[in-house]
């Protein structure tokens, strides 16, 4: 029987409350799979399995909907048999032949969980690379660089057979590390930064600033396609849509011109907070990189998370863009994230920006502004736009 071995991470590291982690993501996994047809799931000791009940599974679609499952670390598509040295030989031969017949060198491995199985791990592994040697002759044995390797697992209820595992998503299952906002914008960075961070456990509230008409409903558009891509990997994320344009147009209006993105950033975290109170969230999360932009540099991130009480996660912070660009790819946000549409932080920006503000003349340039009822208001006219697989 086909079937899925999915390991688990960090999981198996929480002592007391391996429990709860674990049947938080069984949870998680079971109620994604369900699309897909009728899935038994179920954990032993540090592997998920993953069986189909039904002819009409999508096996290949559950495959790559375990990956993305936080808090599984690698995964095989992998087929259970008797526990019988000839059934498990002919498993590897037959149900692994694709693999094989692509590879030049291969080893075997077992591993004998049930000790009361007659054959020790060494000789497991010979007979089967005995019997891989005899139905695929081109094939050579390398134990140090095999393009290949044949897993061979002897278990409680079954044996298992399957070739090199990939990686799954890693990290810690959904909800574990509780909520937090994070500012997602259509750019590269943010999607990212939502999804490093969820992956560490975190719920997410997506909040974006919309400066209409200075950004299209095009911009808006492609941030919603950003968190429906999002959803694939978190499940679910509601984007708080904010009403910008009132306080752009105050903030050009009164403060001076090297002043705008500060101002306008303390502006972003300030009304940020204020949805993620009103969402249960206690934390907020931005795509910022150390040095890309000048309002990130150290002090002018400073200035602007000086505004708000919660913890600002910048989980880019260390990385390069050549590191974030990897991610952004390899979980699908990257495409979306450069097509040409602006975003409100271009409009209006000062050709002289502050890049080592201090936070009194900050504060003396926000004065006049008298932002506190336009982001009332701004707050009280959010757009919530539910976002689900
Ligand atoms: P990104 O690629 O995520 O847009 P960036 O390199 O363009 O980032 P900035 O435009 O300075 O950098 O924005 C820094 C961070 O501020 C973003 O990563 C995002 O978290 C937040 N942000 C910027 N613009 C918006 C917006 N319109 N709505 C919500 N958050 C935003
Ligand atoms: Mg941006």
């Amino acid at each position: 029987m086909e079937m899925i071995l999915a390991k688990m991470g960090e999981v198996v590291l929480k002592g007391g409350n391996r429990r709860q982690f674990e049947s938080k993501m069984l949870r998680v996994i079971r109620a994604r799979l369900r699309p897909l047809g009728r899935f038994n799931v179920y954990a032993i000791q540090s592997t998920v399995y993953v069986e189909p009940e039904e002819e009409t599974c999508d096996c290949a679609a559950a495959f790559d909907t375990v990956g993305k499952v936080f808090g599984i670390v690698s995964l095989s598509r992998a087929y259970a048999c008797e526990k019988d040295i000839d059934a498990i030989c002919r498993a590897a031969c037959e149900r692994l032949a694709p693999e094989l017949s692509a590879a030049k060198t291969f080893k075997v491995e077992s591993k004998r969980s049930d000790k009361r199985f007659p054959l020790k791990s060494p000789e497991i592994s010979s007979l089967v690379g005995a019997a891989v040697l005899e139905a695929f002759p081109h094939l050579r044995v390398d134990v140090y660089e095999p393009d290949r390797t044949v897993y061979v697992e002897v278990r409680d209820l079954s044996a298992y057979v399957h070739t090199d595992p990939v990686p799954g998503a890693g990290g810690l299952p959904q909800g574990t590390a509780g909520r937090a906002a994070v500012l997602l914008s259509g750019g590269i960075d943010s999607p990212v930064a939502a999804w490093m961070m969820a992956r560490r456990g975190l719920e997410l509230e997506a909040v974006h600033f919309f400066s209409y008409p200075y950004t299209s409903e095009r911009a808006k558009q492609k941030v919603l396609d950003l968190a429906k891509i999002l959803v694939r990997h978190t499940g679910y994320m509601t984007v708080h849509v904010v009403p910008f344009t009132a306080i752009q147009e105050r903030i050009r209006d009164c403060c001076p011109e090297e002043y705008f993105t500060l101002v306008m950033r303390r502006s972003m975290m300030r009304i940020a907070e204020a949805i993620a109170k009103n969402n249960a969230c206690s934390a907020i999360i931005t795509g910022e990189s150390l040095g890309q932009v000048a309002s990130q540099t150290t002090l002018a991130m400073g200035v602007t998370e000086a505004v708000v009480g919660m913890p600002v996660f910048r989980p880019l912070i260390g990385m390069d863009k050549e590191e974030i660009v990897k991610v952004s790819r390899r979980i699908g946000t990257y495409d979306t994230s450069i097509l040409p549409y602006e975003d409100c932080c271009t409009v209006f920006t000062p050709k002289h920006p502050r890049t080592r503000p201090k936070l009194e003349l900050v504060e003396e340039a926000e004065a006049p502004a008298e932002l506190a009822e336009l982001e009332r208001i701004a707050v009280e006219n959010v757009e919530e736009i539910r976002i689900s697989r």
